[in-house]
């Protein structure tokens, strides 16, 4: 059994009592954290004793929606006029690059990805994967780079009609079956979809039956631009939730994804199903779509979490998008900042608690051993009443400088030591080319 002491920390617990603790010290045994406190470093007897030297300890931050895949879009121009919407968006470059992907593309591409974000102190990730050119066996890929990094991840794969009627289901019933049968806490499974916009009726009775199996949730992007609403309505002349609802797609395990322009009743129906929304502003942003109405779908008691879209790994960056987002869009000073940092901090913990089966999210005995030292000592008080200050305009722009996921070191000092980054970064330099060569 392998241990580990962390000393000297400003330990931010985010525990129900919300501790804040000076010279505080955390130990851990194999993944899962033993004692937390001020208590005497000599009681206990550690393989290792890392000295976070004042600087700030936290629980590890929680991805709630993600795309690994879109790692070498980077720096890309897809061929053709410029995208003028977000339908256009999505087929001049999101699913020709997807297209491109073959088998060890999608490895590296995760890898890339889940190495960004441990280095952004970010433990847990839950993916949304699409590779239509090498759709079998893909998340096997995605959990490949999970397991080489030391996150954990949940996995899906995005159904669609866009190329072959119900392509991805399969890869999406063999994986959950993988998963349920592995009993391995590391990678959990959901079942996932594009949106309606691409999803037939035939489809979705197929999901839907596979889906709804015991334990399982359902990963969908709903309501991200007009066009999803506008199509579905034309097509079948419903409202969006009311065709989920038809399927028995909103659920406690099931994550919608954005929402932007879900109505009031729908955010009743999203609160009264227990379902899970995640926005992400900066994806948003960047599609120049409508602001999401986060605060509204609060008020509607909605779970609302936050994710990075493909838009990049860092999560602290997001929950700034949010609240400017949301600052901006309602000409208010007052708004969303404890909000935006409560959705990330305590939302995001919420929806991961329902989808894997150890509990993380705070510094807990008994929790997972999920905890980023970042590289920041406070120099102004620290405590509840100004976290969230030092979180989004001091935290947001310092380096992480040890991440531990899983009870395990995976940065330390800023590296990752398990890995060959220069050899993979190279690697994927030449995939790269690749890639875009195959779109030109
Ligand atoms: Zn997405």
């Amino acid at each position: 059994m392998s241990s580990l002491l962390i000393t000297n920390g400003r330990l931010v617990t985010l525990d129900e009592d919300n501790r804040f603790v000076e010279g505080g010290s955390v130990y851990i045994e194999d993944r899962t954290i033993v004692d937390v406190g001020d208590f005497a470093a000599a009681a206990y007897s550690p393989d290792r004793t890392i000295d976070a030297d004042g600087r700030l300890v936290m629980p590890g931050l929680i991805n709630a929606h993600h795309h690994l895949y879109s790692t070498f879009a980077r720096g890309f121009r897809p061929p053709g006029p410029p995208a003028r919407n977000f339908a256009d968006n999505l087929r001049n470059l999101w699913w020709k690059l997807d297209s491109a992907l073959e088998s060890e593309d999608v490895y590296y591409s995760a890898l890339l990805a889940v190495m960004d974000a441990a280095r952004a102190g970010c433990t847990t990730i839950i993916d949304h994967h699409a590779s239509p050119g090498c759709c079998d066996g893909s998340l096997d890929q995605v959990e490949q780079a999970f397991r080489d990094v030391g996150v954990s991840g949940c996995l899906c794969y995005e159904v669609s009609d866009r190329n072959i009627a119900g392509e991805g289901i399969e890869e999406n019933e063999r994986f959950i079956r993988k998963c349920q049968e592995a009993d391995d806490t590391q990678i959990s499974a959901m079942f996932g979809l594009h949106a309606l916009m691409t999803l037939g009726t035939k489809t979705l009775e197929r999901c839907a039956e596979i889906g709804q199996a015991p334990d399982i949730g359902f990963h969908v992007h709903a309501a991200e631009d007009a066009i999803d609403v506008q199509m579905t309505s034309e097509r079948y002349g419903k409202g969006l939730m009311d065709r989920f609802l038809e399927f028995g797609i909103p659920g406690p395990k099931t994550i919608f994804v954005h929402g932007t322009h879900l109505e009031p009743q729908e955010m009743d129906l999203l609160h009264s199903t227990d379902s899970m929304l995640v926005s992400n502003p900066e994806s948003n942003m960047n599609n120049g779509l409508r602001v999401s109405p986060v605060l509204d779908m609060l008020r509607h008691g909605v779970t609302v979490g936050i994710g990075t879209d493909g838009m990049s790994s860092h999560l602290i960056s997001q929950a700034r998008a949010m609240y400017l987002h949301q600052r901006t869009d309602h000409r208010d000073p007052t708004l969303a900042f404890a909000e935006a940092c409560e959705i990330l901090l305590q939302n995001n913990r919420a929806i991961c608690n329902r989808l894997f089966d150890e509990p993380r999210g705070a510094l807990i005995p008994g929790q997972l051993a999920d905890i980023v030292i970042h590289d920041y000592v406070p120099f102004t008080p620290l405590n509840a009443d100004t976290f969230y200050g030092h979180l989004l305009f001091g935290l947001s722009f310092s380096r992480v400088r040890t991440t531990i996921a899983r009870g395990r070191v995976i940065v330390d000092d800023g590296y990752l030591p398990q890995l060959d980054e220069a050899a993979i970064r190279a690697n994927c330099s030449e995939r790269a080319a690749a890639i875009w060569a195959r779109i030109h």
